[in-house]
């Protein structure tokens, strides 16, 4: 039974990758689709935004003397190859998906519009969101918080490679242990990386609630979506 009728997917473009180090991994996306299409069916809208980090990350290269923004417009650009290739990995599976993207590539896929996107989902399709916010100096996870809040999304679920927040890095630190639940407050004063400062004090202020789960766990999305005990949730 799921505790939400709307929510927002953020897949980090890491997520995709899996095992490889760059790039799509094939199992991995179908898996995930696999996953969306049983959440989907069930009947809950579920609205994805989805990364870059796997093709490409705007800092790194800004760090090496490349022109932040510029940088940045080409990151948003690698998240538009993401989602289409989600989108198509959600055709295999029967599953209808649209993409729209905050930057107008009118040619490939259509611009962002809120009310045509909130059809979409009341039409059970997938809406896949790309290109991030549309602006440099931002990031997928902002773009998550801002499209979720625009939507009337009730969680911001978040697949990482770690199931959920932990009290340290728990591959540094063997004896860190992971939190079922925190409180904004919390996480924010113990200065604990959940999501960007941006996002994460958007989600705060709309209390939009996040839920962190690992990407590689099979059923956690079905548990995170049923408001299960899955990871861990960032509440007000
Ligand atoms: N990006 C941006 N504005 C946005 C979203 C993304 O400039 O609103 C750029 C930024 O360079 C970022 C890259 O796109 O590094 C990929 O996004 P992100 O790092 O959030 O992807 P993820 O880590 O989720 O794969």
């Amino acid at each position: 039974m799921a505790a939400y009728k709307r929510v927002l997917l953020k897949l980090s473009g890491e997520a995709l990758m899996g095992e490889d180090s760059y790039g799509i991994n094939r199992q991995t996306i179908e898996r995930m689709v696999a996953e969306v299409a049983e959440v989907s069916a069930s009947g809950v809208e579920l609205a994805v935004v989805i990364g870059g980090g796997n093709i490409f990350r705007g800092i790194a290269p800004g760090a090496a003397g490349m022109d932040r923004a510029t940088a940045d417009y080409m990151g948003m650009m690698a998240t538009v190859m993401n989602a289409l290739a989600l989108q198509d990995a959600f055709r295999r599976a029967g599953v209808e998906a649209r993409v729209q993207s905050a930057l107008n590539i009118e040619q490939v896929v259509e611009p962002y519009i809120r009310p045509k996107a909130i059809r979409y989902l009341e039409e059970g399709k997938v809406v896949i969101f790309a290109a991030g916010t549309g602006n440099p100096f931002f990031t997928t996870d902002t773009a998550a918080a801002l499209r979720g809040s625009e939507i009337g999304a009730e969680v911001v679920l978040k697949a990482t490679k770690v199931d959920g927040i932990y009290t340290a890095d728990p591959n540094k630190d063997p004896t860190a242990t992971r939190y079922e639940k925190i409180s904004f407050n919390e996480a924010i004063s113990k200065n604990l990386e959940v999501m960007d400062a941006t996002a994460f004090a958007l989600c705060r202020d709309q209390k939009l609630p996040i839920r962190v789960f690992s990407i590689n766990k099979p059923g956690a999305l079905h548990r995170a979506v049923a408001g299960e005990n899955e990871g861990t949730l960032v509440h007000m």
